[in-house]
């Protein structure tokens, strides 16, 4: 009760300031006072990574697969972080909790945010590892807490109720800077979006981080009418199996003029708040180009992002039953790892479903390693 109504007030101190803040509109009110705040949409190929820093104080919402932790930790040092605030996993897929790890033992971490669907698998059980050698205990936040991140306020929107699956129990926050509203969803599908909107009410972001990669298991139609962005930025690699993101979230951004920025296009994107305005360091895409997913569709087998099933057929409890990729393929030298081998590919890297004879007779052989 005391949040609800603690978040009642908020609300209404929103309604007045915010809102009116898109990418390119300096909106009149000031809701308070803004600092400058940075959010580095790192590439990360497939998967999630995106680095908050305003007033010097920093938040790295996921750590992309674990191929990724090194790639991340030195972007991280490259913009002089030596700490992290808060390091939040929205869930514990594969591309979103991987190189957690290494950031986890090269840094020094502040608040541990994570989702309470917890998985019985090697890439889990590193980072359960991992936080236990730096003695970290992690929480999940409670949904209308708030949290300071410099001048910045952080509100947690999820998860909001329990999930038989990981995407939807992501945990989701919203950031403001002055005016400016950034949301973050992690991979919380249409379940979970209408939880949040429940939970939450006021949704509405200058700057919407596509659920789920831009899947259409995500952005349903409802919940883009409350959040009603200006801008969204698409973390996925190109040509990713899963086929992110769908024609249908593109097509909605595209009929509401919302600006789309993506990964696979251009690497590493960063956009800056005043708190007044934000601004990207790239153009907004104009290929409106939707991906094509490959491997998984025929054989029936789920990829290890749990929803990358273009029919989302799976809403629901289903995937929970989701399974890392079946293999890890290095396109280029052609040989195929286990999903936990440690010597993935950091390029020309593709998830495969198929069956080993499948791969064997394309040409690809097993990892000395893994021996798959
Ligand atoms: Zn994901
Ligand atoms: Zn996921």
């Amino acid at each position: 009760m005391k949040y609800l109504k603690k978040l009642c007030v908020m609300l209404l101190v929103l309604m007045l300031g915010a809102g009116l803040a898109s990418c390119a509109d300096p909106a009149a009110a000031v809701s308070h006072e803004p600092g400058r705040m940075e959010a580095h949409f790192i590439d990360v190929g497939q998967g999630d990574s995106t680095l908050i820093i305003c007033d010097g104080k920093t938040m790295l919402i996921d750590a992309g697969d674990d191929s990724q932790g090194t790639a991340i930790q030195n972007y991280l040092q490259k913009q002089g972080v030596k700490r992290l605030d808060y390091l939040v996993l929205t869930h514990p897929d594969s591309d979103h909790i991987g190189g957690a790890p290494v950031i986890i033992t090269k840094f020094d971490i502040g608040q541990v945010f994570m989702s309470d669907y917890t998985k019985d698998n090697k890439t889990y059980e590193k980072l359960v590892k991992a936080l236990e050698y730096k003695r970290l205990a992690y929480q999940t936040p409670e949904v209308g807490s708030e949290y300071a991140l410099g001048a910045a306020r952080v509100r947690i929107l999820g998860p909001a109720g329990k999930y038989g699956n990981p995407n939807d129990a992501s945990v989701a926050l919203m950031i403001q800077n002055g005016d400016n509203r950034f949301l973050f969803t992690g991979d919380a599908q249409e379940d979970a979006e209408e939880d949040m909107a429940e939970l939450s009410g006021d949704l509405s972001a200058d700057v919407y981080h596509a659920g789920h990669h831009g899947s259409k298991t995500s952005t349903s139609e409802a919940f883009f009418e409350r959040v009603r962005p200006s801008c969204a930025v698409i973390s996925c690699a190109e040509g990713n199996s899963y086929g992110h993101p769908h024609a249908q979230t593109l097509n909605t951004f595209r009929m509401n003029g919302v600006k789309v920025y993506r990964t696979d296009e251009e690497g590493t994107i960063i956009a800056v708040s005043d708190g007044k305005e934000i601004r990207f360091d790239v153009p907004a895409s104009e290929t409106w180009k939707a991906g094509e997913p490959t491997g998984s569709a025929s054989s029936g087998k789920k990829p290890a992002d749990g929803t990358g099933d273009p029919t989302g057929a799976e809403k629901g409890g289903m995937a929970s039953a989701a399974e890392e990729p079946a293999y890890i393929l290095n396109t280029k030298n052609k040989k195929f790892h286990r999903p936990e081998c440690d010597s993935l590919p950091a390029v020309n890297r593709t998830e495969s479903s198929e069956s080993r004879e499948s791969l064997l007779s394309q040409g690809y052989a097993p990892c000395k390693r893994c021996n798959p």
